[in-house]
């Protein structure tokens, strides 16, 4: 089947999203040419508005709306311990174990000199400058088990703990290589129990 000029463009758009391969992508561009004009518009809408509304929360760095996140405005939730993640998919994955009850602070990254990363290019001086305010008793570094996790992880442990504040790492139960973001939360909830000082 010939696809029309505008098919065939959103075709290739769809086809860029990970897991979307060309025949998944044609299956989803009918699906939206065949359902209401209200779903299209409100899909359109949906995609433009996570781009032109989601901001990064100025005190933990990881996604909101507005300046602060929804855990950074929960006064429910504790600045005295931290959990430090690279991406704000690491958070939800945590956010997901329903278990943790203190605050976070998104990296945006992990140390990689070799690919110009340095502690500059991270959120590495504002977290300091965070812990450095004294609600903090204890720091998790929930990095990922990879060289560069590892390697950010005693970086972070070198700066933190000077400041007289404990640093942990998630420990048991996550592959080396793994991935914070997929890891089922049973495991990610032993992991995190299971936390080893630095
Ligand atoms: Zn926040």
């Amino acid at each position: 089947m010939q696809l029309t000029p505008s098919l065939a463009r959103l075709v290739q758009e769809l086809g860029r999203l990970p897991g979307i391969g060309e025949k998944t992508a044609t299956r989803l561009a009918m699906f939206i040419l065949n359902s209401d004009r209200s779903y299209a518009e409100n899909l359109a809408e949906a995609i433009w508005a996570v781009k032109t509304e989601t901001t990064l929360c100025q005190e933990c760095f990881s996604l909101a709306e507005g300046d602060l996140c929804a855990v950074c405005r929960d006064p429910q939730r504790t600045e005295e311990t931290l959990c430090v993640v690279e991406e704000p998919a690491d958070q939800m994955a945590v956010e997901r174990i329903h278990d943790f009850h203190g605050r976070y602070h998104v990296l945006h990254g992990v140390l990689a000199p070799l690919d110009g990363i340095g502690p500059e290019e991270l959120t590495i001086t504002p977290l300091l400058e965070r812990l450095k305010r004294g609600h903090t008793q204890e720091v998790i570094v929930a990095t990922n088990p990879t060289v560069e996790g590892e390697a950010t992880a005693l970086y972070l442990a070198k700066q933190i703990k000077p400041l007289g504040i404990r640093v942990s790492r998630i420990a048991h139960g996550i592959p080396m290589g793994g991935d914070v973001e997929y890891i089922d939360s049973v495991t990610l909830g032993r992991a995190i129990e299971g936390r080893r000082d630095m």
